[in-house]
């Protein structure tokens, strides 16, 4: 590893609202060290691309005063947080890491953003991502790339590389991102964090910039499996606002994490130890899932026959669905208007042809002609019935265990360039996560040790449809064994 580092952990929820709770620590006092240590490293990692900052300050005066009453607090009070750009909060820059959104302020929250901000968090700002949350690297975003805490030469994964960058550099204590076919769980493993992708529908996507909606996602990141749970029992839950919220209960999921693995059954499928898996990578998984056994597990193989077909299925849904989400950014309603067009059409298509970066039009492309009169059969409707398949996969895989563990990403956190050049090889990386993605189910991805260089290697763990407290029990065995 040739560049400085600048991982740091944060202290864990508990100590901290422990100390707001207790009068040790203010949380003003808290958001100003967070500010100040963003000033220190934000040059050099570019996680953040804008601040919140009065925002925050009257966040954390509220609760300051609220403790000093001894008020009830929140379960999130004083804890600084940072969102990715592509959820809205009132007032604040949303660019969906695209020129196209240039200079708009929407006018509301969204729905995860009140939560957390209802549950006393302190919101710091929005996080670097890739355009509309299209890609693996944040290469994409149009406002430069995020680096990698661990190695500033490596890309921190992506979408969410903001998210997992900002949590790894301790400029956040936890983040929220999303999870589309992968932005959550393979940033965080790429940056030795942990990322929750919650089940479809879990948790409201009001007021997120939708990229492909069967398929989007809201999820928590943070630093340790407990703090992921409790950022997750904070957002999730049904939004008369979102009609794909599902209305289930919400469990505390933190306390569910508590009860250990004594019994429980792991699936390891033999699709995703095959072909293109570093061998340092497999090395480290299989030690964890030693670890799982030690600690009580049963652990069988287990087989996903359609998993092959899942980065086609994925990357036809996925595009179909941008192509339409995106037609509505035309230069009149949002952000950027090309200033020199003679007519109507002319400025609708100057506006998106220099708003757009070139991935994005990359997938309108591909979308629409996927959808298009004559194709639609043969790729849309034909992805979908393997869609299905793909799911049924992971249903019949649940009828006989309780968990799922796999590689999050077949390597360690690439190099910056590596793949910008061959669009194939980067969408091929996301072969372990777009499956999950594709079947609706839940999961974990979790530190699971590191390569030689020192890089992180991440565990997922999938679990079935709102199954999302077995996740984080198994979470919780795999990351007690690092320590
Ligand atoms: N890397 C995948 C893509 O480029 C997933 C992105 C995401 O989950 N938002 O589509």
């Amino acid at each position: 590893m040739t560049t400085e580092s600048y991982v740091e952990k944060p202290k864990t929820l508990s100590e901290l609202r422990e100390g707001i709770a207790s009068g040790r620590l203010k949380a003003t006092g808290l958001a100003t060290s967070y500010y100040e240590r963003i000033e220190q490293v934000n040059p050099a990692l570019n996680v953040y691309l804008s601040l919140t900052k009065n925002r925050a300050f009257a966040q954390a005066a509220r609760v300051d005063a609220a403790a000093a009453k001894g008020d009830p607090l929140g379960p999130l009070a004083g804890i600084p947080v940072g969102i990715k750009d592509v959820l809205v909060m009132r007032g604040a820059p949303a660019t969906a890491g695209s020129k196209i959104l240039k200079g708009y302020h929407p006018p509301y929250d969204a729905t995860v953003v009140a939560k957390l901000e209802a549950a006393g968090a302190t919101l710091l700002g929005k996080l670097n991502c890739d355009e509309f949350a299209m890609g693996s690297s944040n290469e994409n975003s149009a406002y430069g790339p995020v680096r990698n805490p661990v190695d500033t030469d490596r890309v921190p994964g992506g979408s969410s590389g903001g998210s997992a960058a900002a949590v790894a550099a301790n400029i956040a204590v936890a983040t929220l991102g999303t999870d589309t076919g992968g932005s959550i769980r393979q940033p965080a493993s790429f940056c030795g964090v942990v990322g929750v992708l919650p089940t479809y529908g879990r948790v409201s996507r009001y007021g997120l910039i939708a990229f492909a909606s069967s398929l989007d996602r809201v999820g928590p990141f943070a630093a340790n499996v407990r703090d992921a749970a409790t950022l997750l029992s904070v957002i999730a839950g049904h939004d008369p606002c979102d009609a794909t919220s599902s209305p289930a209960p919400v469990a505390d999921y933190a306390a569910e994490s508590d009860k250990g693995v004594e019994g429980l059954r792991i699936g390891v499928p033999a699709e995703y130890f095959g072909e293109g898996l570093d061998p340092e990578v497999r090395d480290r998984i299989e030690t964890g899932i030693e670890s799982l056994k030690k600690a009580g597990c049963t652990v069988k193989p287990v087989s996903l026959p359609h998993t092959r077909y899942a980065i086609p299925t994925y990357y036809l849904v996925a595009t179909a669905e941008a192509s339409a989400n995106l037609a509505r950014f035309d230069g009149v309603r949002f952000g950027y208007r090309s200033p020199s067009s003679a007519t109507l059409s002319d400025m609708y298509s100057h506006s998106r042809d220099e708003g757009f970066g070139a991935e994005v039009k990359r997938r309108i492309m591909l979308g629409t002609y996927a959808l298009s009169a004559g194709y639609y059969d043969a790729y849309y409707l034909k992805a979908q019935k393997v869609r299905r398949l793909l799911a049924d996969d992971f249903l019949r895989t649940f009828a006989d265990v309780d968990a799922i563990v796999t590689p999050t990403a077949p390597t360690p956190a690439f190099k910056l360039g590596e793949k910008t050049g061959n669009p194939l090889a980067m969408y091929l990386a996301d072969i372990y996560t777009v499956t999950a993605s594709l079947a609706g189910i839940c999961g974990v991805t979790v530190p699971c040790g590191a390569t030689k260089a020192g890089l992180p290697v991440g565990m997922q763990i999938l679990a079935a449809h709102l199954n999302e407290a077995t996740a984080f029990r198994v979470a919780r065995a795999v990351e007690a064994a690092q320590s």
